[in-house]
Protein backbone atom coordinates (compact mmCIF):
# COMPACT_ATOMS: atom_id res chain seq x y z
CA UNK A 1 0.00 0.00 0.00
CA UNK A 2 1.15 3.63 -0.33
CA UNK A 3 3.13 4.72 2.34
CA UNK A 4 2.76 8.07 4.50
CA UNK A 5 6.16 8.91 2.83
CA UNK A 6 4.76 7.82 -0.29
CA UNK A 7 2.00 10.58 -0.52
CA UNK A 8 4.42 13.34 1.02
CA UNK A 9 6.44 12.45 -2.41
CA UNK A 10 3.33 12.16 -4.64
CA UNK A 11 2.17 15.92 -3.12
CA UNK A 12 4.96 17.38 -4.50
CA UNK A 13 4.30 16.24 -7.92
CA UNK A 14 1.06 18.89 -7.56
CA UNK A 15 1.87 22.89 -6.97
CA UNK A 16 -1.59 23.39 -6.44
CA UNK A 17 -1.97 21.91 -3.30
CA UNK A 18 0.26 23.83 -1.60
CA UNK A 19 -1.59 27.05 -2.53
CA UNK A 20 -3.93 28.74 0.78
CA UNK A 21 -7.35 29.76 0.52
CA UNK A 22 -8.33 32.48 2.49
CA UNK A 23 -5.07 32.14 4.03
CA UNK A 24 -5.60 28.56 4.78
CA UNK A 25 -4.00 25.50 3.69
CA UNK A 26 -6.30 24.31 0.57
CA UNK A 27 -7.58 20.59 1.00
CA UNK A 28 -9.35 19.58 -2.05
CA UNK A 29 -11.94 17.22 -1.67
CA UNK A 30 -13.79 17.47 -4.90
CA UNK A 31 -11.44 15.35 -6.45
CA UNK A 32 -14.89 13.70 -8.72
CA UNK A 33 -15.90 16.79 -10.37
CA UNK A 34 -11.94 17.12 -11.03
CA UNK A 35 -8.76 15.90 -10.74
CA UNK A 36 -5.79 18.27 -9.76
CA UNK A 37 -2.96 17.72 -12.55
CA UNK A 38 0.68 16.57 -11.82
CA UNK A 39 4.01 18.87 -12.93
CA UNK A 40 4.36 15.47 -15.24
CA UNK A 41 1.11 16.37 -17.33
CA UNK A 42 1.73 20.04 -17.06
CA UNK A 43 5.74 19.43 -18.33
CA UNK A 44 4.04 17.45 -21.19
CA UNK A 45 1.43 19.98 -22.50
CA UNK A 46 4.21 22.84 -22.34
CA UNK A 47 6.90 20.28 -24.56
CA UNK A 48 3.89 19.46 -26.59
CA UNK A 49 3.53 22.95 -27.85
CA UNK A 50 7.11 23.76 -27.55
CA UNK A 51 8.60 21.10 -29.50
CA UNK A 52 6.27 19.00 -31.37
CA UNK A 53 2.90 21.67 -32.42
CA UNK A 54 1.60 20.89 -35.84
CA UNK A 55 -1.69 19.81 -37.36
CA UNK A 56 -2.18 16.14 -37.34
CA UNK A 57 -2.46 13.25 -40.14
CA UNK A 58 -2.50 15.69 -42.82
CA UNK A 59 0.79 17.29 -42.90
CA UNK A 60 3.43 15.58 -44.96
CA UNK A 61 6.35 17.80 -43.09
CA UNK A 62 8.70 16.67 -39.91
CA UNK A 63 6.60 18.23 -37.43
CA UNK A 64 2.93 17.22 -38.35
CA UNK A 65 4.15 13.47 -38.68
CA UNK A 66 5.89 13.74 -34.82
CA UNK A 67 2.68 15.27 -33.88
CA UNK A 68 0.70 12.81 -35.55
CA UNK A 69 3.01 10.22 -33.79
CA UNK A 70 2.38 11.37 -30.89
CA UNK A 71 -1.65 11.85 -31.04
CA UNK A 72 -1.83 7.84 -32.05
CA UNK A 73 1.05 6.85 -29.93
CA UNK A 74 -1.40 8.50 -27.08
CA UNK A 75 -3.98 6.45 -28.64
CA UNK A 76 -2.07 3.02 -28.00
CA UNK A 77 -1.35 4.17 -24.41
CA UNK A 78 -5.03 4.64 -23.57
CA UNK A 79 -5.87 0.97 -25.82
CA UNK A 80 -3.36 -1.03 -23.21
CA UNK A 81 -4.79 1.03 -20.06
CA UNK A 82 -8.27 -0.12 -20.72
CA UNK A 83 -7.14 -3.46 -21.75
CA UNK A 84 -8.78 -3.15 -25.54
CA UNK A 85 -7.64 -5.60 -27.97
CA UNK A 86 -7.27 -3.20 -30.31
CA UNK A 87 -5.84 0.41 -30.44
CA UNK A 88 -8.45 1.33 -33.31
CA UNK A 89 -11.21 1.19 -30.90
CA UNK A 90 -10.12 4.46 -28.97
CA UNK A 91 -11.83 7.19 -30.18
CA UNK A 92 -10.47 10.46 -28.12
CA UNK A 93 -13.41 12.80 -27.31
CA UNK A 94 -14.07 16.19 -25.63
CA UNK A 95 -14.79 13.83 -22.58
CA UNK A 96 -17.42 11.48 -21.14
CA UNK A 97 -20.11 13.73 -21.84
CA UNK A 98 -19.40 13.78 -25.80
CA UNK A 99 -18.59 10.13 -26.13
CA UNK A 100 -22.11 9.41 -24.79
CA UNK A 101 -23.99 11.31 -26.99
CA UNK A 102 -21.84 9.84 -29.23
CA UNK A 103 -23.10 6.93 -29.09
CA UNK A 104 -26.89 8.09 -28.07
CA UNK A 105 -26.64 9.23 -31.77
CA UNK A 106 -24.55 6.76 -33.95
CA UNK A 107 -26.08 3.91 -31.78
CA UNK A 108 -29.51 5.05 -32.53
CA UNK A 109 -29.11 5.70 -36.22
CA UNK A 110 -27.69 2.19 -36.75
CA UNK A 111 -29.78 0.37 -34.27
CA UNK A 112 -32.83 1.77 -32.30
CA UNK A 113 -36.72 1.95 -34.14
CA UNK A 114 -39.81 3.25 -33.00
CA UNK A 115 -40.99 1.40 -30.08
CA UNK A 116 -37.32 0.06 -28.54
CA UNK A 117 -36.53 0.88 -24.78
CA UNK A 118 -33.08 1.96 -23.56
CA UNK A 119 -32.18 1.07 -19.90
CA UNK A 120 -30.07 3.41 -17.44
CA UNK A 121 -30.16 3.54 -13.68
CA UNK A 122 -31.51 5.69 -10.87
CA UNK A 123 -27.99 6.66 -10.56
CA UNK A 124 -27.01 8.37 -13.56
CA UNK A 125 -25.61 11.94 -13.91
CA UNK A 126 -27.60 13.80 -16.65
CA UNK A 127 -24.38 13.14 -19.14
CA UNK A 128 -25.98 9.38 -18.84
CA UNK A 129 -29.71 10.37 -19.25
CA UNK A 130 -29.95 13.59 -21.30
CA UNK A 131 -28.78 11.91 -24.13
CA UNK A 132 -30.53 9.02 -24.25
CA UNK A 133 -33.89 11.12 -23.85
CA UNK A 134 -32.88 13.01 -26.64
CA UNK A 135 -32.95 9.59 -28.61
CA UNK A 136 -35.98 8.69 -27.23
CA UNK A 137 -37.82 11.79 -28.84
CA UNK A 138 -36.14 11.88 -31.57
CA UNK A 139 -36.85 8.51 -32.75
CA UNK A 140 -39.79 7.40 -30.11
CA UNK A 141 -38.17 5.12 -28.15
CA UNK A 142 -38.82 4.72 -24.02
CA UNK A 143 -36.43 5.22 -21.22
CA UNK A 144 -37.04 2.29 -18.84
CA UNK A 145 -34.67 2.74 -15.40
CA UNK A 146 -33.11 0.49 -13.06
CA UNK A 147 -34.12 1.23 -9.43
CA UNK A 148 -32.04 0.98 -6.23
CA UNK A 149 -32.24 0.12 -2.55
CA UNK A 150 -31.88 2.27 0.53
CA UNK A 151 -28.24 1.39 0.98
CA UNK A 152 -27.56 3.21 -3.06
CA UNK A 153 -26.94 -0.21 -4.37
CA UNK A 154 -28.68 -1.65 -7.74
CA UNK A 155 -31.87 -3.95 -7.66
CA UNK A 156 -30.39 -6.55 -9.94
CA UNK A 157 -33.90 -8.52 -10.08
CA UNK A 158 -35.49 -5.57 -10.95
CA UNK A 159 -32.73 -4.85 -13.78
CA UNK A 160 -33.02 -8.69 -15.20
CA UNK A 161 -36.75 -7.91 -15.34
CA UNK A 162 -36.45 -4.44 -17.25
CA UNK A 163 -34.35 -6.62 -20.03
CA UNK A 164 -36.53 -7.64 -23.10
CA UNK A 165 -36.71 -8.19 -26.58
CA UNK A 166 -37.14 -4.05 -27.47
CA UNK A 167 -34.49 -3.39 -25.04
CA UNK A 168 -31.74 -2.04 -27.27
CA UNK A 169 -29.18 -0.73 -24.71
CA UNK A 170 -28.17 -0.77 -21.18
CA UNK A 171 -25.86 2.30 -20.31
CA UNK A 172 -24.96 2.35 -16.29
CA UNK A 173 -22.06 3.79 -14.47
CA UNK A 174 -19.32 2.40 -13.40
CA UNK A 175 -19.26 4.10 -9.89
CA UNK A 176 -21.78 6.87 -9.00
CA UNK A 177 -20.77 10.34 -8.29
CA UNK A 178 -22.61 10.69 -5.44
CA UNK A 179 -23.21 7.60 -3.73
CA UNK A 180 -19.71 5.88 -4.17
CA UNK A 181 -21.62 2.74 -4.87
CA UNK A 182 -19.15 0.20 -7.45
CA UNK A 183 -21.94 -1.35 -9.31
CA UNK A 184 -21.78 -4.80 -10.38
CA UNK A 185 -21.13 -3.92 -14.13
CA UNK A 186 -19.55 -7.14 -15.29
CA UNK A 187 -22.74 -9.08 -13.97
CA UNK A 188 -25.19 -6.14 -15.70
CA UNK A 189 -22.99 -6.44 -19.21
CA UNK A 190 -23.14 -10.92 -18.59
CA UNK A 191 -27.08 -10.59 -18.35
CA UNK A 192 -27.46 -7.73 -20.94
CA UNK A 193 -25.20 -9.81 -23.23
CA UNK A 194 -27.50 -13.24 -22.51
CA UNK A 195 -30.40 -11.34 -24.40
CA UNK A 196 -28.04 -10.55 -26.74
CA UNK A 197 -28.43 -6.31 -25.45
CA UNK A 198 -25.73 -3.74 -26.24
CA UNK A 199 -23.93 -2.29 -23.11
CA UNK A 200 -22.68 1.30 -22.24
CA UNK A 201 -20.36 2.02 -19.02
CA UNK A 202 -19.53 5.34 -18.30
CA UNK A 203 -16.86 4.84 -16.37
CA UNK A 204 -15.82 8.75 -15.29
CA UNK A 205 -16.14 7.91 -11.69
CA UNK A 206 -14.36 4.56 -12.32
CA UNK A 207 -10.98 4.46 -14.17
CA UNK A 208 -9.47 7.20 -11.89
CA UNK A 209 -9.97 4.56 -8.66
CA UNK A 210 -9.75 0.94 -9.64
CA UNK A 211 -8.68 -1.53 -12.01
CA UNK A 212 -10.64 -1.28 -15.37
CA UNK A 213 -10.12 -4.40 -18.29
CA UNK A 214 -12.86 -3.57 -20.60
CA UNK A 215 -11.84 -7.32 -22.48
CA UNK A 216 -12.51 -9.13 -19.11
CA UNK A 217 -15.51 -6.71 -18.40
CA UNK A 218 -17.03 -7.24 -22.00
CA UNK A 219 -18.04 -4.03 -22.08
CA UNK A 220 -19.47 -3.00 -25.98
CA UNK A 221 -19.08 0.64 -24.92
CA UNK A 222 -16.80 2.50 -22.42
CA UNK A 223 -16.45 6.25 -21.86
CA UNK A 224 -14.07 8.21 -19.02
CA UNK A 225 -12.72 11.99 -19.04
CA UNK A 226 -9.26 12.70 -18.98
CA UNK A 227 -9.79 15.49 -16.32
CA UNK A 228 -11.11 13.53 -13.85
CA UNK A 229 -7.47 11.20 -14.13
CA UNK A 230 -5.22 13.70 -13.19
CA UNK A 231 -4.86 14.59 -17.67
CA UNK A 232 -6.08 17.85 -18.98
CA UNK A 233 -9.98 18.99 -19.76
CA UNK A 234 -11.27 18.82 -22.74
CA UNK A 235 -10.30 15.49 -23.48
CA UNK A 236 -11.89 11.78 -23.06
CA UNK A 237 -12.26 8.87 -24.65
CA UNK A 238 -14.93 6.46 -26.03
CA UNK A 239 -13.72 2.35 -26.44
CA UNK A 240 -15.94 0.58 -28.49
CA UNK A 241 -15.98 -3.09 -29.55
CA UNK A 242 -14.84 -2.55 -33.43
CA UNK A 243 -17.63 -4.43 -35.12
CA UNK A 244 -19.62 -2.09 -32.82
CA UNK A 245 -17.64 0.77 -34.26
CA UNK A 246 -17.20 -0.27 -37.45
CA UNK A 247 -21.04 -0.58 -37.63
CA UNK A 248 -22.05 2.76 -36.78
CA UNK A 249 -22.57 5.88 -38.74
CA UNK A 250 -20.03 8.86 -37.54
CA UNK A 251 -21.96 12.03 -35.62
CA UNK A 252 -19.68 14.67 -37.09
CA UNK A 253 -18.74 15.30 -40.58
CA UNK A 254 -15.31 17.01 -41.38
CA UNK A 255 -11.76 16.77 -41.28
CA UNK A 256 -9.77 13.36 -40.88
CA UNK A 257 -13.35 11.38 -40.92
CA UNK A 258 -13.49 11.26 -44.18
CA UNK A 259 -12.45 8.71 -47.17
CA UNK A 260 -13.62 10.65 -50.42
CA UNK A 261 -15.83 13.69 -50.75
CA UNK A 262 -17.73 14.61 -53.66
CA UNK A 263 -20.68 17.18 -54.27
CA UNK A 264 -22.85 13.44 -55.20
CA UNK A 265 -21.38 11.35 -52.18
CA UNK A 266 -18.83 10.88 -49.16
CA UNK A 267 -17.35 7.94 -48.22
CA UNK A 268 -15.95 7.75 -44.58
CA UNK A 269 -12.43 6.95 -43.21
CA UNK A 270 -12.05 3.85 -41.20
CA UNK A 271 -11.85 3.36 -37.47
CA UNK A 272 -10.50 5.05 -35.13
CA UNK A 273 -10.28 8.52 -37.50
CA UNK A 274 -14.50 8.04 -38.82
CA UNK A 275 -15.37 9.24 -35.16
CA UNK A 276 -12.77 11.83 -34.84
CA UNK A 277 -13.99 15.11 -37.03
CA UNK A 278 -12.24 18.54 -37.16
CA UNK A 279 -8.84 19.30 -35.68
CA UNK A 280 -8.14 16.49 -33.00
CA UNK A 281 -7.00 17.67 -29.77
CA UNK A 282 -3.16 16.25 -30.44
CA UNK A 283 -1.99 18.13 -27.29
CA UNK A 284 -4.86 16.78 -24.99
CA UNK A 285 -4.05 13.22 -25.89
CA UNK A 286 -0.65 12.99 -25.45
CA UNK A 287 -1.10 14.77 -22.04
CA UNK A 288 -3.86 12.04 -21.31
CA UNK A 289 -1.57 9.57 -22.22
CA UNK A 290 1.24 10.72 -19.43
CA UNK A 291 -1.30 11.17 -16.76
CA UNK A 292 -2.36 7.65 -17.23
CA UNK A 293 1.55 6.91 -17.29
CA UNK A 294 1.68 8.57 -14.04
CA UNK A 295 -1.21 6.52 -12.52
CA UNK A 296 0.37 3.30 -13.88
CA UNK A 297 3.82 4.32 -12.68
CA UNK A 298 1.73 4.48 -8.77
CA UNK A 299 -0.19 1.92 -9.50
CA UNK A 300 -3.88 1.42 -9.49
CA UNK A 301 -4.45 -1.48 -7.40
CA UNK A 302 -2.16 0.54 -4.66
CA UNK A 303 -3.97 3.80 -5.55
CA UNK A 304 -7.54 1.76 -4.87
CA UNK A 305 -5.82 0.55 -1.63
CA UNK A 306 -4.71 3.68 -0.10
CA UNK A 307 -8.28 5.38 -1.18
CA UNK A 308 -10.31 2.71 0.46
CA UNK A 309 -8.97 3.34 3.52
CA UNK A 310 -9.14 6.90 3.17
CA UNK A 311 -12.52 6.67 2.29
CA UNK A 312 -13.12 4.48 5.19
CA UNK A 313 -11.62 6.47 8.11
CA UNK A 314 -13.30 9.86 6.71
CA UNK A 315 -16.75 7.75 6.97
CA UNK A 316 -16.00 6.44 10.53
CA UNK A 317 -15.19 10.42 11.76
CA UNK A 318 -18.14 12.27 10.15
CA UNK A 319 -20.40 9.29 12.16
CA UNK A 320 -18.85 10.75 15.48
CA UNK A 321 -21.11 13.96 14.23
CA UNK A 322 -24.93 14.06 15.71
CA UNK A 323 -27.53 14.22 12.93
CA UNK A 324 -24.66 12.66 10.30
CA UNK A 325 -26.23 10.87 7.77
CA UNK A 326 -24.22 9.21 5.34
CA UNK A 327 -26.43 8.66 1.54
CA UNK A 328 -24.59 5.61 -0.07
CA UNK A 329 -23.88 2.70 2.63
CA UNK A 330 -22.74 0.26 0.39
CA UNK A 331 -20.10 -1.61 1.45
CA UNK A 332 -18.16 -1.82 -2.23
CA UNK A 333 -17.70 2.13 -2.26
CA UNK A 334 -15.48 4.38 -4.03
CA UNK A 335 -13.47 7.01 -2.70
CA UNK A 336 -17.01 9.50 -2.59
CA UNK A 337 -18.73 10.11 0.76
CA UNK A 338 -22.00 11.88 0.30
CA UNK A 339 -23.89 13.54 3.61
CA UNK A 340 -26.34 15.53 4.87
CA UNK A 341 -26.96 16.81 8.80
CA UNK A 342 -29.36 17.14 10.22
CA UNK A 343 -31.29 19.93 8.60
CA UNK A 344 -28.69 21.77 8.13
CA UNK A 345 -28.91 23.21 3.99
CA UNK A 346 -25.73 21.35 2.61
CA UNK A 347 -24.85 24.97 0.61
CA UNK A 348 -24.41 26.34 3.98
CA UNK A 349 -22.01 23.86 5.06
CA UNK A 350 -19.98 23.98 1.52
CA UNK A 351 -20.13 28.08 2.00
CA UNK A 352 -18.21 27.54 5.82
CA UNK A 353 -16.16 25.16 4.88
CA UNK A 354 -15.06 27.37 2.00
CA UNK A 355 -13.91 29.62 4.16
CA UNK A 356 -11.55 27.38 6.52
CA UNK A 357 -9.75 26.38 2.97
CA UNK A 358 -11.69 23.41 2.33
CA UNK A 359 -13.34 22.57 -1.00
CA UNK A 360 -16.66 20.17 -1.37
CA UNK A 361 -19.24 19.67 -3.91
CA UNK A 362 -22.68 20.72 -2.19
CA UNK A 363 -25.93 20.19 -4.51
CA UNK A 364 -27.31 17.42 -7.06
CA UNK A 365 -23.86 16.80 -8.26
CA UNK A 366 -25.81 16.65 -12.13
CA UNK A 367 -27.87 13.47 -10.55
CA UNK A 368 -31.25 15.41 -9.88
CA UNK A 369 -33.96 12.13 -10.55
CA UNK A 370 -31.37 9.96 -7.69
CA UNK A 371 -31.17 13.28 -5.58
CA UNK A 372 -35.08 13.63 -6.02
CA UNK A 373 -35.88 9.72 -5.22
CA UNK A 374 -33.97 10.24 -1.93
CA UNK A 375 -36.71 12.95 -1.10
CA UNK A 376 -33.80 15.57 -0.59
CA UNK A 377 -32.32 18.29 -2.34
CA UNK A 378 -28.49 17.82 -2.55
CA UNK A 379 -25.81 16.48 -0.42
CA UNK A 380 -22.37 17.54 0.75
CA UNK A 381 -20.09 15.25 -1.18
CA UNK A 382 -16.14 15.05 -0.14
CA UNK A 383 -14.37 13.16 -3.07
CA UNK A 384 -10.98 11.81 -2.40
CA UNK A 385 -7.57 11.31 -4.60
CA UNK A 386 -4.14 9.25 -3.48
CA UNK A 387 -2.45 12.87 -2.90
CA UNK A 388 -5.04 13.28 0.11
CA UNK A 389 -4.33 12.77 3.75
CA UNK A 390 -5.74 11.16 6.86
CA UNK A 391 -4.38 14.57 8.66
CA UNK A 392 -6.49 16.85 5.90
CA UNK A 393 -9.83 14.63 6.62
CA UNK A 394 -8.84 15.53 10.60
CA UNK A 395 -8.32 19.03 10.01
CA UNK A 396 -12.06 19.05 7.69
CA UNK A 397 -14.00 17.26 10.65
CA UNK A 398 -12.58 19.43 13.09
CA UNK A 399 -14.06 22.18 11.04
CA UNK A 400 -17.28 20.58 10.31
CA UNK A 401 -17.76 19.80 13.64
CA UNK A 402 -17.61 23.59 14.13
CA UNK A 403 -19.80 24.79 11.08
CA UNK A 404 -22.41 22.10 12.72
CA UNK A 405 -22.12 24.26 15.63
CA UNK A 406 -22.52 27.81 13.87
CA UNK A 407 -25.57 26.55 11.94
CA UNK A 408 -27.31 24.54 14.64
N1 LIG B 1 -20.66 10.65 -15.60
C1 LIG B 1 -20.28 10.69 -14.33
C2 LIG B 1 -20.56 9.51 -13.44
C3 LIG B 1 -19.64 11.83 -13.84
O1 LIG B 1 -19.27 11.89 -12.55
C4 LIG B 1 -19.39 12.92 -14.71
C5 LIG B 1 -18.71 14.18 -14.23
N2 LIG B 1 -19.16 14.65 -13.00
C6 LIG B 1 -19.80 12.80 -16.04
C7 LIG B 1 -20.43 11.65 -16.44
C8 LIG B 1 -19.58 13.90 -17.02
O2 LIG B 1 -18.22 14.06 -17.27
P1 LIG B 1 -17.70 15.26 -18.18
O3 LIG B 1 -18.31 16.50 -17.64
O4 LIG B 1 -16.21 15.22 -18.01
O5 LIG B 1 -18.13 14.98 -19.58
Amino acid sequence: MLTNDDIVLLRKDFPILEEKIYGKPLIYFDNGATTQKPLQVLARIEYAYKHLNANIHRGVHYLSQKATEAHEDARSTVASFLGAAHREEIIFTRGTTEAINLVAFSFGEAFCNQGDEIVVSVMEHHSNIVPWQMLCERKGLTLRVIPMNEKGELDMQAYKSLLNSRTRLVSVTHVSNVLGTVNPVQEIIRLAHEQNIHVLIDGAQAVPHIKVDVKELDADFYVFSGHKIYGPTGIGVLYGKRELLDAIPPCQGGGEMIDKVTFEKTTYNILPFKFEAGTPDYIGSTALAEALRYVQAIGIERIAEYEHVLTRYATTRLLEIDGMHIIGTTENKSAVVSFLVGEIHPYDIGMLLDKMGIAVRTGHHCAQPLIDSLGITGTVRASFSFYNTTDEIDSFIAALKKVVLMLS
